[in-house]
Parts: C-alpha cells; sequence; structure tokens
C-alpha cells in the first residue's frame, strides 16, 4: 500500500463530537482536503441537547455549534450519504447509492446505537429507542397527545427520556432493573436521593422489575408492556433506553477488528493502516489508567478528536486523557463524578458522604484507606469545578486537603448558599479529623470560570 500524500483527503466517517472535533483541529493546523461523510444530518448538532427540542427550550438549529457557512469557509466538505463498505487495500469507501470515494487517511467516528435484546413486540409502532435526530423526530411524531408511556432501562437516557415525556404531561412508568434507580453505578445513599427525587416528580418508578414483551393493539401499534413480574402495564408509547453499543458493524464487515469497538491502540490506529477510530465507536487494546475500554461520552470524543489531530498532521501523541469525568442531570439536580467512585466501595477504600437536610444535594469523597488520598468525589446538587478535581486527582491530594479547600472548587455564582462548614462537620462525625474550611482564595473569586 502507498502512503497518502498530502493532497489526498483525511475522510472521516461520523459528523458528530469525535469526528467534527478532529476535522476542525486537523484544519486549524494543515490545509489538507478534509471530508466529512454522515448519513444523519447535513450539521454537526449536540447530540446531549436532543432532550431539550423535544421539551420545547430549544430548536433544532439551535443545537447546532457552526454556522452552515463555517464549513464552507473552512474548506471541510460535508457529505451527507451512507458508507456500507471500505475497501482496505485500496483505499475506498462504497456509498449505498454506488458511488465510491478515494481516501488518504481514514477515521470512523461512527458512534453508537441503541440496544434491543430482542424482546417480542420490539418492532411495533411507538417503541424506540432515543440516540439520533431521526429517532427524536419519531419520538415526536408517536408521542401526539398520548397519556401513558412506559421507559425502559435506568440509565442516563432513560431518565432523561422519562423527563422528556414527563414534560409533555405524559404519564410515566420507569421500569428499572435494579434495586434503586442506576445502582450499578451509584452508591447507594445517591442512587436512593435520585429515586426519591424521580418519585416526588410523579414518575411511577418500578425497581427490581424487566421488561419482557410489548404487546400490540390491532394497528401494530404497542398497546402494554409486561414486566418481568407478569404485570401489564397500558401505554401508547415505549421509550428503550438500555444502554448503547458501539456502531461496529461497517467496519467489522469491512475486516476491521472489533471486539465490543472498533479496536485502537493509544494513537487511535486500527490494525490497518491509514484507518482510525474515534469517539464512541472506539475500543482501547489497553485502556488508559483509570479508565474503561469504551467511553461512549461527550467528553471523551471531544478529546479523542482533538489528540488525533495531532497525529494526522504529524505530530504522533497518545491519548492520554487524565482522571475520569462525567456530568449529568436528573431532572433539576445536577451531578458530577471526579476520578473514581464505585457503587460499592473496594477493599482498600473508605467514603465520607454528607447529605444535605433537604435530600437534594449530597457530597461523597472515597478515598485510600491507608494514604488518605484522593480516589473520587460524587457531587450532586452542588455545581463544582472540573479543574480543580482534575488538579486535585493529578497531584495526589487527600480528603482533608479537598474538604479544607472546598470553597476553591465551588463553582455556584456568589450569591448562592455554601456548604463548606456543614460537609467539614459532617467529616469530623465520621472521621473524627477537624478541618476548618478555609474561604475561596482571591485568584478563585476573579478568576472567571472557563466554558469550552
Ligand atoms: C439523548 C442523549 C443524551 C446524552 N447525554 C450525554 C451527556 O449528558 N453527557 C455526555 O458526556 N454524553 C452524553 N451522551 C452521549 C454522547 O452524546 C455521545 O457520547 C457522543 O455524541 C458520541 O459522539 P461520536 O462523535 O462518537 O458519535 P455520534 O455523535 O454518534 O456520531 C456518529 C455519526 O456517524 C454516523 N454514521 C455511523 N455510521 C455511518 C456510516 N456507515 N455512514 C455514514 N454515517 C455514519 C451516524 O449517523 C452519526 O451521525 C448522550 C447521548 C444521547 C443519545
Amino acid at each position: 500500500m502507498n502512503e497518502p500524500s498530502a493532497s489526498q483527503p483525511l475522510v472521516i466517517i461520523g459528523n458528530g463530537i469525535a469526528g467534527i472535533t478532529c476535522a476542525r483541529h486537523v484544519r486549524k493546523r494543515s490545509p489538507r482536503p478534509v471530508v466529512v461523510i454522515s448519513a444523519e444530518t447535513d450539521h454537526f448538532f449536540s447530540r446531549t441537547a436532543l432532550m431539550y427540542i423535544y421539551m420545547g427550550h430549544m430548536k433544532y438549529e439551535h443545537t447546532k455549534p457552526y454556522e452552515d457557512w463555517f464549513w464552507v469557509k473552512n474548506n471541510i466538505t460535508l457529505v451527507r450519504k451512507y458508507v456500507v463498505r471500505i475497501d482496505t487495500e485500496k483505499r475506498e469507501l462504497h456509498f449505498d447509492d454506488e458511488t465510491r470515494m478515494m481516501y488518504g487517511d481514514l477515521v470512523l467516528a461512527t458512534g453508537s446505537k441503541s440496544n434491543f435484546f430482542g424482546w417480542p413486540g420490539q418492532d411495533l409502532k411507538g417503541v424506540q429507542g432515543l440516540y439520533s435526530y431521526p429517532d427524536l423526530q419519531r419520538m415526536e411524531a408517536d408521542t401526539q397527545g398520548i397519556s401513558r408511556a412506559v421507559v425502559v432501562g435506568g440509565g442516563l437516557i432513560g431518565v432523561e427520556m422519562v423527563e422528556m415525556l414527563h414534560s409533555r404531561g405524559i404519564h410515566v412508568t420507569f421500569l428499572v432493573r435494579e434495586s434503586e434507580f442506576w445502582r450499578n453505578v451509584l452508591p447507594a445513599e445517591e442512587a436512593a436521593l435520585i429515586s426519591r427525587h424521580l418519585r416526588e416528580h410523579g414518575i411511577d418508578l418500578r425497581l427490581n422489575t424487566e421488561l419482557k414483551e410489548l404487546l400490540p393493539d390491532a394497528q401494530g401499534r404497542v398497546r402494554a408492556v409486561v414486566t418481568s413480574q407478569g404485570e401489564e402495564i397500558a401505554c401508547q408509547f415505549a421509550g428503550i433506553t438500555v444502554g448503547v453499543s458501539p456502531n461496529t458493524e461497517m467496519a467489522r464487515q469491512s475486516g476491521i477488528a472489533c471486539e465490543r469497538g472498533i479496536l485502537v491502540n493509544e494513537f487511535f490506529e486500527t490494525e490497518v493502516p491509514h484507518v482510525y477510530a474515534i469517539g464512541d465507536c472506539a475500543q482501547y487494546r489497553t485502556p488508559p489508567p483509570g479508565r474503561r475500554a469504551i467511553e461512549p461520552l461527550w467528553y471523551t470524543g471531544r478529546f479523542h478528536g482533538e489528540t488525533l489531530a495531532l497525529t494526522l498532521t504529524g505530530k504522533r501523541t497518545a491519548y492520554q486523557p487524565g482522571p475520569w469525568f462525567n456530568s449529568a442531570k436528573f431532572f433539576d439536580i445536577e451531578y458530577q463524578t471526579y476520578g473514581d467512585v464505585k457503587a460499592n466501595a473496594a477493599e482498600n477504600e473508605k467514603a465520607f458522604y454528607w447529605e444535605h437536610a433537604g435530600g437534594k444535594m449530597s457530597f461523597r469523597a472515597v478515598f485510600d484507606a491507608a494514604s488518605q488520598k484522593l480516589i473520587g468525589i460524587n457531587v450532586f446538587g452542588i455545581r463544582l469545578r472540573h479543574e480543580m478535581f482534575d488538579q486535585w486527582l493529578r497531584e495526589g491530594r487527600t480528603v482533608s486537603h479537598a474538604i479544607e479547600h472546598l470553597a476553591d472548587a465551588n463553582f455556584d455564582p456568589e450569591f448562592y448558599r455554601t456548604f463548606e462548614h456543614e460537609i467539614a462537620r459532617a467529616f469530623h462525625t465520621q472521621t473524627g479529623i477537624t478541618i476548618t474550611p478555609r474561604p475561596k482564595s482571591l485568584l478563585r473569586i476573579f478568576k472567571r470560570p472557563q466554558y469550552s
């Protein structure tokens, strides 16, 4: 296989956060031709904002971070087509309209797809997952005028779907396999806090409950779900949100090595020369320290895209993501997690947990029992500063340091009530260690938050 010349296009399949970030960063560093292909939409949009379109807070146009002229101006060619196969020998893509395109380097940024586990009735009208813009359009059409819905699967997309339906006055039954909402990820206290919160919003939360089948009406539309307990729950819409899987089919059929995701090394290289994979579809052969092999997350896709762009423009760079971070929202309660907070603490770990009397805010610090070094933080209802925890985790700071300097990590506006003293008192009660929280340092007061 010949080496590609600088004039041969870099072709990226997928116009999500990973593919588009890669395209933009390559363009910043190089004039080489860049083509981005997607079958889903003409332009990049924020997948995480899909719920706000349904809830009427935004229009689709508002979810596009760049104006449509941006791509022409930056000489990034957008192609709206579906790739059915890659001929990796000839470095050629085959489209479903039987046309072809040559590439110099190829980036697979094909994202995820919703899981369906073969339930009877899963193909009925009114039964769907939520991943793509067409999914949102289908949900919009199929929930017009309905009064009852069931959402199956208690993860982050599930709770968003519940909130979306609830915002339209639709009664929602939420089937969750675990003993509390997201108990497979959250420690017991936080899982209980969110479960309670969902119920307070009027959600019919069914714990320890799984889907068995979906029943049709005479028109072939869902009329009820049957649970693992044999209960029949009437509904006119069923959201299936039992996780996502890397979208690998086309790569797999083209002979590119995959396990659950498309296998890559720390440079995002697949086994095939000049073919890379990033974002949700990629699976590290050896995950970076403290990270998972597959990370279907917005931030991860962005970092992947930025890092790969360096390699593609002559600065071969390994991916070094640093401590894990994620955030979400459960109705009106914000959640942030830093480092490694397990659903059940490991033997070498200790945890400090504070919950506000109102039951809507909490703070957990997990630390090494011997060294007291921070391992992870969970916070609900209080906004903390990502960069601060990232720094403390990288520097190996102790839990006491974090409690003492918590004001520096506070991201809530100045006039919000703060809880550093209350948290320090709870820390004393639980650990016997007395800490006097320091006021926010002047540097933090004057440093404006950085949004990106
Ligand atoms: C409702 C929802 C809420 C979310 N909320 C959060 C959140 O709060 N925080 C967070 O971190 N993450 C969140 N996520 C996850 C996050 O959106 C994804 O991790 C991220 O968008 C994945 O980006 P990506 O670039 O890897 O792939 P994608 O955005 O999936 O883009 C892949 C694109 O490739 C296209 N494609 C695939 N195969 C082909 C082909 N053969 N030919 C042509 N085009 C193809 C697809 O159609 C798609 O447009 C959420 C996801 C959803 C669905």
